[in-house]
This record gives structure tokens, C-alpha cells and sequence, in this order.
């Protein structure tokens, strides 16, 4: 039968599963030999097996006794006795902090005779005894029993007015005595029955109130943002309890080994008098800084500081620990290694290696992805003290302010102008993306981290607040709670906190993104920020296996990404080539009677494309650069069908005639004719290439004439060519033929060389990989496509109106647009990288796609042995770092 109770001494730091993080940092303090009080730990599996069985765990209470006697006689008293009673405290503590997530319940073992056996031991303190009573029933009753926690508030509340005092501190025995019959009448009249007085039913129905609090909203709610599976459960800590409510030599702290605000080292902490240690944490009353405490008791803090130096050592990372003082006795409640602000992730990591408590290995695993990417995000200079004017959901990082506009037109106009604007919208769609563009930040009114304009924005680096509920969008207006805000009108939003303030807050750009721009004032160089970040941006690229490239369309966009460190281009698009004054042209192309007209309009894109090119190669100077040729449907390039049809509907009653009405109604026909219900399974991709004639020819001509003449200026151009959408290789095979005549016809004897490869994205690309590779020198799997053909659902529709329920039930913990599935989508990866290298040993594998700039994908990625990811320039670095990590990672796991 399972074990499901150890005691402190058994256990050690290593078994946060089983113990959770506060049982297995308890016993490794124990075995350390510091001043822990006795103790023992009920497991995760007890807690799981509770909440699946809804009751009783057999043989659980049979081990609790045991465990409890075993410390009742250890500390030479027995559980809630009359004349000496031990008390305990119930506390949980599951694998991962969840910080005030889940319950603990004080002072178990207290009833109506203890409370005199506890004067007594208290050296006939009553107050003490009473007040220590109060709170048990207090937490018992909120915990244990759901009563209204404000009850209990009230009638202490009442006391005090009563007694005409303003502190807790203030009431004396009597008082106190009164006020347990207060609460034990609030009690009885919520729960039913008496307070229960049998310490063991104290203790039983603690324990299980902890293991339901697992359960508790505000703690699902935690998990699902943290992204803490739900089924690990909490362990429950039985522990002796000790007291900081004995007098002024005791007390109670909290206190950390580095500030975990900035990582410099130092004395953090905080420290109360006279109080148990709930009393810090809820903030009741003033703390003293913890460096006062040497002058209170010198010899307690110097064996704190002690302590802390030999957690540090132990640990090699930043501590924080819960202490409390009683009579002048130091006891060690709880340890773990701290949380901080990303900024002091990178700083204590650079120190860590400094001081030689561990190695770069070590220091790179010690900072995420996620950190960095907050580092690079510009802040509010909120010194100003702005008010905010409403509050939605943080969707997307950054500071943004502008002029408010509401259509997408407006903001792409406006931004034309160079004014920066914020795009405000009930809720976006797709239409909206060319304002998303333009605009600096984007506020919505409705939907939360996975609404159309959440995801969009954060795949662009994009400031944005959605569902700020508060905001009632007009046509030229919006309020909030009567105060308007105009068209026109300035407003500044905060992508981290949700915050909307009217007019202009101050921005100040992140240093780390200048650091990677290379244009960092020379004073910031060796803040220890930016000293922490290049070292250990340094020592991630030396261990990575995974390259990283990026999606760039243009010049500028290929530039920056260069100096974020891509080691080439994975993704460049080239739809927008054919969009803004070139739409004639592709009007022409589309509505072309003949060849010859097809012929002229195509002739007249190709110098257009292949002045773009050489733009981008140039930028990209001997590192490769993927261009995949044109993808989405033509009809995306054509007016609106309503607008048209109303259109032409005026013009044949105006009985208007001449060459625009007669272009009109071609027009029509044609948008009629290229009409598709699921454009995204339609006329699109290498479909696109095989039916319009000329028009992929076209693009290859472009690309291979500016490879050459970038190698004629002395360039080293290294083009990939990347067919879109295949699903047999058939399709492939047809590309390649007429690609390869054109590239051989330019090419010539320049001695440039073109690579032509497939994006993987269709399922039955991945599943008959190895027939695609004959005709592929590459796969580059477009995760985006692949996940919504996988999953049969379209990311526009689904993410609005149904991923909120499929996150709520878990279906799925995080959207798998977001982070790659791996079990299906991430399947099909592996299957076509094997399969395609059976038939291709050395068969280039990558990824472009939103996922490749997502840390936990990217981790996939490099275990299933891609050779890069491609992601947006602005992470990059992101991406760097994590395949550092992975890559640390993995040779870690294999020494094992
Ligand atoms: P949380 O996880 O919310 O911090 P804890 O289980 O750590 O909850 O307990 C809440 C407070 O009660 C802490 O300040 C802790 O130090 C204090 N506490 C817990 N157990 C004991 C004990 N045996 N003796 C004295 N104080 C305790
Ligand atoms: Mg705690
Ligand atoms: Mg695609």
C-alpha cells in the first residue's frame, strides 16, 4: 500500500512531487539540522486519491495516528490536551507556490479546556491563550467551514468599538474571552453544530478542508494562468506550532537572501512584534524593516543571517523564508527558492556564476524566454502619477499612446502621416489587420487572452488591452462611465497591467532592446542588467543546436532582426508586394481576357518583386533567406462583394455606361466567380501556381534575378524558394519543373544556387513526407495551417467564439495556436522530419510559424532535431535563448 504520510526527517527538497514544495523544503531544512519545528507531511497522492474518491482515503488515518504520536512524543506533549496541550498548524503546500491560492489553519488542537493548559504553559499568559483561540475559530470557521469570513471580522470589529480601542493588540483577556463566545455564536449559527472541541476532529476535518482548497476557484483560476496542470494536488504540512504572539520577544517575519526586486545581495525582509505569522502577510499592521531586529534580538538575527548564508549556499539560488521568534528562540516555517522580477532572474544568475555558486550551464536554465521578453518590452514612466481611466485584460505587453481612431482605414491613414494612433474597437476581425498594423496599440472592448485581437497583437509584438469591458464603443467616440473620449483625442495603454490612462504617458524604451540594437548609451553598459543579459545571451547562442531565423518581408524588417541576432530569414512573405498601388496590377492580372493581357500585367510585377528582393537579400548578405511564393486566395487582393454589387446595382439604375461601369461589372463577375465558402481550403497556395499561368514563374524569375544581382555587386545571396500549401508531391514535382528551367535560363554562370523546398502545413504533406522529399531540398513546417488542419478548425473563427470553453474544460491547457500540440499537430512534425530524411539524409528542417517564437515549442522543436525555428524579429532573442536552454537541457538529461 502507498505511504502517504513522512515525517520531516524522512523527506528532502527533491520530493516536491510527492511533498510539495513547502513539505520537502521543511524536511530539507530538518536534515540540515536547522531550528525547524517537529513535523510531518500528508501527500499529493493522499490529496488526489481524496478528491477523486470525493471522501475517505483507506489506511490514511491509521498512518496519521501514527505520525502524530510519534510527535507528541517528540515534543513531550499531546495533541489539544487539557493541561498541556500540543497544538498544530494544517498547512498545504502543493509542487508549485501558488501564493495564498489554498488554506492553512493555525492553532488545530485549541478548545474550551486547552485554552487554559496553553495560559498555563504561557507562563499564565491568558491573553495569549484566548486570542490565540479566537483565531482558531476564526480560520477553522472560514477555512474549514466556509463561514463568511467578514462575520468573524465584524464581531472583532465590535469588540473593539466596544472597548473604544483601534487595535487588535489593544484587548485584554476578558475581552478576548468574550469574544470566542462572539464567534462561537457565528459559528454554530452558519455551521449548525457547536464549534467541535475533539482535537482529532480538529485535525481530520482540517486536513481535508486543505485538500479541497485545491479545488478552490481563485486556486483553478491561478493554475490555468500559471499553467499548473490541475491534477497534482496539494500535500498537507502538519507542524508544531510555535509562537510570535508571546510578548515583545517574539514576532514573526518574512525575509528574502537578495532583493527580488533588482537581485542585488543585501538584507530584504520584514519583521512584526508580539504576532503570529499571518499577521505580515495580510498587512494588518506596520512591519519593521528586518535589519531593525538586530537592535530587538541580536542573537536571533545573527543566527537568521546565519541561516540565510547557509540556505543560499545549500539552494544556490535566492531563498525566501518565513521565520518566527518565540521567548527569544529562533524557528525556521518555510524556505523555497524565491520568486523575482525577470530583471533580477538575469542579475542573480550573472552573480550566481560570478561567485561561483554554479556555472553558465546552470545560469541559462536559470532564465526564460518569457523573462526576456518582458525585459523587452517599453515601460510607462509612471512617475507622473497618472490615473487611470479604466482597466481591461493585459493581452499583449508594451506601452503604446496615441490618437484614438475606430476604424482600421483611419488608422492606416493617419499612421501614413507618421501620427501615432491607438485603434480602438468593440472587438476586431480579421478586416481589422491592416489598422493593427498601422496603429500602435490596439483596445478592445470585448474578449479576453484569446480574442482575435489578443493573439494577433502579441504574434506582432503589438501593445494590447482587450476586453476593457468599461468602454462603450461609439462611431466617433467611446466612454467610460459618462466621460467621452473623442476621435482625435490622445490615450496612452499598457499591455502589461491592462491599464488606460487619457493623454500621454511617458515612454521610456527597454535597454535590453537597445543593448540587441546595438545603440546602448555608453553609461548603461555595465548596469548589470544588460551585463547579465549579453552574458548570458552569449553562452545560449554557444550551446545551440536550433539556429534561429526570422519572418521578414521587408528590408528594414530583415535589418533589425539581423542585429537581434537571426541567422537568417525563414519566412518572407509576398503578399504585401502585390498589395497598396500594385493592387492594379494584380486587378489586371485576375480580369485579364487573354494571355497577352495576363503576360503585360505580370511583366509589370516582376521588376516591382525583384527590386524588393535584392532589397531584402542585401540585408540578409550571405545568410539564406526562404521566400515562399504567393499564398492566400487572389479574391483576397478584389473589392468586397457587397460593396461592389451595390455598386454596380447603382450604376444600372442610373443607367450610367463607359469603360469604369463596364471595368465595375467585370469586376463583379469575377469577385462572383473566385467566391469561395472556406477560402482558407480553396483556390490558394501552390493550387494558385498550377492554375494561373505564369505567375509563380514570375516570382521565381524575380527572386533568381536579384540573387544574381547581389552576387554581381559581391554579395553572397543564398535563396530558398518555398512552394506553399503542397499536399502531394505531384504538385511539387510541376512547380519544381518550370522553377528549375527558369532558374538554370538567369542563373547562368554566376555560380548562385537556388534552393527549392515545401512549406509542410497540410496534413497529407506530413503523412507522405517521404515522397515530397524526393522533390524538396527542404521542409518548413507552417504550424499555423498545420494546426488548423489538423484540429479542423479555423484559428479566425474558433478563437472568439469557443477557445474560452475548451480552456475552462481543459481540453486544451494553453491554445495550441499558441504553443505547439504536441501530441497531434506536434506529431505530424516528427513523422514528416523522419520520413522526409529516410528519403533525404540532410534534408533541411524548419519551422515558420507563430510557434517558433514560443519557448515551450521551441524546446519541442529542438528535440525532434529541426535545424532552425523562424520567427517575428522582436523574438529572436527569445528564441536564442530558450534553444541555449534546450539544448543545455537535453545534454543535462543525458548524463542521467
Ligand atoms: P502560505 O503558504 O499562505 O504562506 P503557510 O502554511 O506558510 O501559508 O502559513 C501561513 C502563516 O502561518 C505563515 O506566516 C507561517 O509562518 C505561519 N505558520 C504556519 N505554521 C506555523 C507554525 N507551526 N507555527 C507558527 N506559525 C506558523
Ligand atoms: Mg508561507
Ligand atoms: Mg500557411
Amino acid at each position: 500500500m502507498a505511504k502517504y504520510v513522512y515525517d520531516f526527517a524522512e523527506g528532502n527538497k527533491d520530493l516536491k512531487d510527492l511533498l510539495g514544495g513547502k513539505g520537502a523544503n521543511l524536511a530539507e531544512m530538518t536534515n540540515l539540522g536547522l531550528p525547524v519545528p517537529a513535523g510531518f507531511t500528508i501527500t499529493t497522492e493522499a490529496c488526489q486519491r481524496f478528491l477523486a474518491e470525493g471522501s475517505h482515503v483507506d489506511g490514511l488515518d491509521d498512518e496519521i495516528d501514527r505520525h502524530l504520536a510519534a510527535l507528541e512524543s517528540a515534543m513531550g506533549r499531546r495533541l489539544g490536551d487539557a493541561a498541556d496541550p500540543l497544538l498544530v498548524s494544517v498547512r498545504s503546500g502543493a509542487k508549485f507556490s501558488m501564493p495564498g491560492m489554498m488554506e492553512t489553519v493555525l492553532n488545530v488542537g485549541l478548545n474550551d479546556e486547552s485554552v487554559a493548559g496553553l495560559s498555563r504553559q504561557a507562563g499564565g499568559n491568558d491573553r495569549f491563550a484566548w486570542d490565540s483561540y479566537r483565531r482558531l475559530i476564526q480560520m477553522f470557521g472560514k477555512t474549514v467551514c466556509d463561514v463568511p469570513g467578514e462575520e468573524f471580522e465584524d464581531a472583532l470589529h465590535k469588540a473593539k468599538q466596544a472597548k473604544g480601542v483601534r487595535d487588535d493588540v489593544q484587548l485584554d483577556s476578558d475581552d478576548l474571552k468574550s469574544l470566542v463566545a462572539a464567534y462561537k455564536k457565528v459559528f454554530s449559527k452558519h455551521v449548525g453544530h457547536e464549534f467541535p472541541q475533539d482535537p482529532r476532529q480538529q485535525l481530520d476535518q482540517a486536513v481535508e478542508a486543505v485538500f479541497r482548497s485545491w479545488n478552490a476557484d481563485r486556486a483553478v483560476l491561478y493554475r490555468r494562468q500559471e499553467r499548473i496542470p490541475a491534477d497534482l494536488g496539494t500535500a498537507v504540512n502538519v507542524v508544531a506550532m510555535v509562537f510570535g504572539n508571546l510578548g515583545p520577544d517574539s514576532g514573526t517575519g518574512v525575509a528574502f537572501t537578495r532583493d527580488p526586486a533588482t537581485g542585488e545581495s543585501g538584507i530584504y525582509g520584514d519583521y512584526l512584534q508580539n504576532a503570529q505569522g499571518e499577521d505580515v502577510v495580510a498587512g494588518i499592521r506596520n512591519t519593521l524593516p528586518l535589519a531593525d531586529l538586530e537592535k530587538i534580538d541580536k542573537k536571533s538575527y545573527d543566527e537568521l543571517l546565519q541561516i540565510m548564508a547557509t540556505l543560499e549556499g545549500h539552494y544556490h539560488d535566492l531563498c525566501d523564508i518565513e521565520f518566527t521568534i518565540e521567548r527569544g528562540k529562533l524557528w525556521m516555517l518555510q524556505t523555497r527558492v524565491g520568486k523575482r522580477t525577470a530583471a533580477a532572474a538575469f542579475t542573480i544568475a550573472a552573480q550566481l556564476v560570478e561567485e561561483g555558486m554554479i556555472d553558465l550551464d546552470e545560469a541559462v536554465t536559470r532564465v526564460s524566454g518569457a523573462q526576456l521578453a518582458q525585459l523587452m518590452f517599453p515601460r510607462f514612466d509612471l512617475s507622473g502619477d497618472p490615473t487611470a481611466l479604466t482597466r481591461g485584460v493585459g493581452a499583449s505587453p508594451g506601452a503604446a499612446y496615441g490618437e484614438v481612431v475606430f476604424t482600421s482605414a483611419q488608422a492606416v491613414a493617419l499612421a501614413g502621416e507618421g501620427r501615432s494612433v491607438i485603434l480602438v474597437r468593440r472587438e476586431t476581425n480579421p478586416d481589422d489587420l491592416p489598422g493593427m498594423i498601422a496603429a500602435q496599440g490596439i483596445l478592445t472592448a470585448r474578449g479576453g487572452k484569446t480574442s482575435h485581437a489578443a493573439v494577433v497583437a502579441r504574434g506582432m509584438g503589438k501593445t494590447c488591452v482587450c476586453g476593457a469591458d468599461q468602454v462603450e464603443v461609439g462611431r466617433d467616440q467611446f466612454t467610460v462611465h459618462g466621460q467621452v473620449v473623442h476621435e482625435g483625442d490622445v490615450i496612452s495603454i499598457d499591455g502589461t497591467t491592462g491599464r488606460v490612462y487619457l493623454g500621454e504617458v511617458p515612454v521610456r524604451p527597454s535597454e535590453v532592446v537597445q543593448y540587441f540594437e546595438g545603440d546602448l548609451d555608453p553609461a548603461l553598459a555595465n548596469e548589470p542588467l544588460v551585463a547579465a543579459v549579453h552574458q548570458l545571451m552569449t553562452h545560449a547562442d554557444e550551446r545551440a543546436r536550433l539556429r534561429v531565423r526570422t519572418n521578414a518581408d521587408t528590408g528594414p524588417d530583415a535589418a533589425r532582426a539581423r542585429r537581434f541576432g537571426a541567422q537568417g530569414i525563414g519566412l518572407c512573405r509576398t503578399e504585401h508586394m502585390f498589395l497598396g498601388d500594385r493592387r492594379e496590377l494584380v486587378e489586371r492580372l485576375i480580369l485579364a481576357h487573354n494571355k497577352t493581357e495576363r503576360d503585360d500585367a505580370l511583366a509589370a510585377l516582376q521588376p516591382l518583386q525583384r527590386a524588393d528582393f535584392l532589397e531584402i537579400f542585401r540585408e540578409m548578405n550571405g545568410l539564406p533567406v526562404t521566400v515562399r511564393l504567393i499564398d492566400p486566395p487572389l479574391h483576397e487582393f478584389l473589392p468586397s462583394l457587397e460593396e461592389l454589387a451595390v455598386q454596380v446595382a447603382v450604376a444600372k439604375e442610373r443607367g450610367s455606361s463607359g469603360e469604369e461601369a463596364e471595368r465595375d461589372e467585370r469586376m463583379l463577375a469575377a469577385v462572383r466567380r473566385m467566391h469561395e465558402s472556406n477560402p482558407m481550403l480553396g483556390l490558394r497556395g501552390v493550387r494558385l501556381g498550377l492554375v494561373i499561368p505564369g505567375l509563380f514563374g514570375m516570382q521565381v524569375r524575380a527572386i533568381a534575378e536579384a540573387a544574381v544581382a547581389l552576387a554581381a555587386e559581391g554579395g553572397r545571396p543564398k535563396p530558398e524558394i518555398m512552394v506553399p500549401l503542397v499536399g502531394a508531391v505531384q504538385e511539387l514535382e510541376t512547380v519544381r519543373h518550370e522553377a528549375e528551367r527558369i532558374i538554370a535560363e538567369v542563373v547562368g554562370d554566376s555560380g548562385v544556387e537556388v534552393l527549392i523546398g515545401t512549406m509542410i502545413e497540410v496534413p497529407r504533406a506530413a503523412l507522405t513526407a517521404g515522397q515530397i522529399a524526393e522533390a524538396a531540398e527542404f521542409f518548413s513546417f507552417g504550424t499555423n495551417d498545420l494546426t488548423q488542419m489538423a484540429w479542423g478548425f479555423s484559428r479566425d473563427d474558433v478563437e472568439g467564439a469557443f477557445f474560452w470553453r475548451y480552456l475552462e474544460l481543459g481540453i486544451f491547457g494553453i491554445s495550441p495556436f499558441e504553443s505547439i500540440d504536441r501530441d497531434g499537430v506536434g506529431r505530424l512534425v516528427r513523422i514528416a522530419g523522419e520520413e522526409g530524411r529516410a528519403t533525404r539524409p540532410g534534408l533541411k528542417l524548419g519551422v515558420c510559424g507563430e510557434h517558433g517564437g514560443d519557448p515551450e515549442s521551441v524546446h519541442f522543436f529542438h528535440e525532434v532535431g529541426l535545424d532552425y525555428v523562424s520567427c517575428s524579429p522582436f523574438r529572436v532573442p527569445i528564441a536564442r535563448l530558450e534553444a541555449g536552454r534546450a539544448a543545455v537541457e537535453s545534454a543535462g538529461s543525458d548524463h542521467r
